[in-house]
């Protein structure tokens, strides 16, 4: 059966290995973007049932972090196994919540499954190491154990890969984790949990909360009880409960906002650039932390990189993410709409050219045209903030030390782009770009198996590759001779 407006699930928290409703019965309406139409709820969790929830994740760390690397790994296997048999219909709940297009939704579960598997394999090879000891008969160990009890909270823009990364480390580990999943697409991370829960996870390690974002971090965060806190959203909150995790000597892992440089040079292959950074920059409607934002043009080659994207642009199919044939769905919030519509005014105030887009398409649902604009000055707040919506920001370049000081002056430092026929050039933008990620001549970023996370304002910390894991251990030091 196929996941429609009529038969949208309603979504419980998930505490102490029972789904059920808020102690205090409370919900939140859940809106599908593509028409704005109540589609269903979601419980709202309260002091009372967080009290809960931070009492079943302390019970479930005992269990968990006393279960054996090979059998986590083997009921992680078979979660990841159930999310790939689910991915159609979770996919639709998906679209149904978010707005993306129901195949890109497919996607994005399925390399949900790879991350699960990714951790899964890793936690079996945490090793730790043997010390040489300066005394004869002494063993020197540096161990790594499951830090202990997680709190993660993860946004709307990718419902189910923002809780996979944090949730499978953290239970690869050998961790328990409360999620705050997001209140606007909350049935498919549920639809997630679930998988582990069929899979047989054990009651406690796997914790699963909704409500007011502030009152749960503020609450969760400080309390003795959680030992690691990962937050993925924007830089100010960031920056807001980076401070309380701080100030509470909590470790953090901080997935932030970005502004990624895509700059392409004289000598790039000018198709494939435009190609392959107009499809990046349209997915997911541009809500993506490392969507590709100001693109950096070389003198020679602007008004032909200008121009080709406008017309890839304006080709994007916009619509209902379950209609067939459709590119880009809504943005997943109605408030990113004067966001967005003030953004683009600035550029024009500020002397940038609107080459295509720049308002709402109907009045219905979210959507937004897919928008370029050129010649936009850096004093234009879209040089300077991050968009999260479908705009592109052209802007010319002379020389490579002018666009990577360009590419380093703001305060952001998450994923960058670049088209160049030099190996020279190559060589210099990887090492002198600040960002987390720099991908040349292809779109590489976010494999599980590769590194994923910001500098700078961006954040700290990796949630894909060999060291992400490393969020949720400990080094304990221990030495031993014989008695
Ligand atoms: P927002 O800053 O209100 O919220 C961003 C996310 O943080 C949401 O998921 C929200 O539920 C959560 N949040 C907000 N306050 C919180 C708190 N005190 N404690 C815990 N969680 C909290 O912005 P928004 O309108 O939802 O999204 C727009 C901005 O958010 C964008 O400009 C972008 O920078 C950022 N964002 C980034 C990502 C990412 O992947 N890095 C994802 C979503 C949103």
């Amino acid at each position: 059966m196929s996941t429609n407006r009529a038969n949208y699930p309603n979504t419980q928290l998930f505490i102490d290995g029972e789904w059920r409703n808020g102690v205090e019965g409370k919900t939140i309406p859940v809106t599908d973007p593509s028409t704005g139409a109540v589609i269903g709820t979601v419980a709202h969790a309260t002091k009372a049932d967080l009290d809960a929830a931070l009492a079943s994740v302390e019970r479930g760390f005992k269990v968990w972090s006393a279960t054996s690397a090979f059998d986590r790994y083997k009921l992680m296997r078979k979660a990841a196994e159930l999310l790939r048999e689910r991915a159609g219909m979770i996919a639709e709940i998906m679209t149904l919540e978010q707005g993306k297009p129901v195949n890109e939704a497919k996607g994005e579960v399925l390399a949900g499954a790879d991350v699960i598997d990714w951790f899964a394999e890793e936690g079996r090879r945490a090793y730790g190491q043997i010390i040489p000891s300066r005394v004869p008969g002494v063993t020197q160990m540096a161990i790594k154990l499951p830090v202990g009890p997680v709190a993660a909270f993860t946004p709307w823009n990718f419902p189910i890969n923002q809780v996979v990364r944090k949730l499978s480390g953290a239970v690869a580990a050998g961790c328990s984790i409360i999620v705050k999943a997001p209140e606007e697409t909350p049935a498919s991370p549920a639809e997630l949990i679930r998988c582990f829960v069929d899979a047989g996870i054990p009651a406690g390690v796997i914790n699963l909360v909704y409500g007011i974002p502030a009152e749960i971090s503020e609450y969760l965060i400080p309390h003795p009880v959680i030992r690691k806190i990962s937050f993925t959203g924007s830089t100010p909150i960031g920056k807001q409960l980076a401070a309380l995790a701080a100030s509470h000597m909590k470790l953090a892992t901080m997935e932030l906002g970005g502004h990624a440089p895509a700059i392409i040079f004289n000598d790039a292959n000018i198709d494939k650039a435009v190609k392959l950074l107009a499809g990046s920059k349209f997915r997911n409607a541009g809500q993506v932390c490392v969507s590709p934002t100001r693109f950096l043009v070389q003198n020679e080659v602007y008004d032909r990189v200008v121009d080709s994207f406008t017309t890839a642009a304006k080709a994007i199919k916009v619509g209902n993410g379950f209609e067939d044939g459709v590119q880009m769905g809504p943005l997943a919030n109605e408030r990113r709409i004067p966001a967005l519509e003030e953004l683009v005014n600035d550029a024009v105030a500020n002397g940038g050219e609107l080459k295509t887009g720049g308002r709402r398409i109907g009045n219905e649902g979210n959507f937004f045209e897919p928008t370029v604009l050129s010649n936009v000055p850096k004093s234009a707040r879209i040089m300077n903030e991050e968009p999260f919506g479908p705009v592109a920001v052209f802007a010319p370049f002379s020389t490579l030390d002018e666009v990577i000081d360009e590419a380093n002056r703001l305060p952001f430092g998450l994923a960058s782009y670049a088209f160049t026929g030099s190996a020279e050039t190559a060589h210099q933008l990887g090492q002198r770009i600040e960002a987390g990620m720099t991908t040349i001549n292809q779109l590489g970023l976010a494999l599980p198996e590769v590194p994923f996370g910001g500098i700078k304002d961006s954040g700290h910390g990796t949630e894909g590759g060999s060291e992400a894991i490393n969020a949720y251990f400990i080094t304990k030091f221990v030495t031993q001779m014989p008695a």
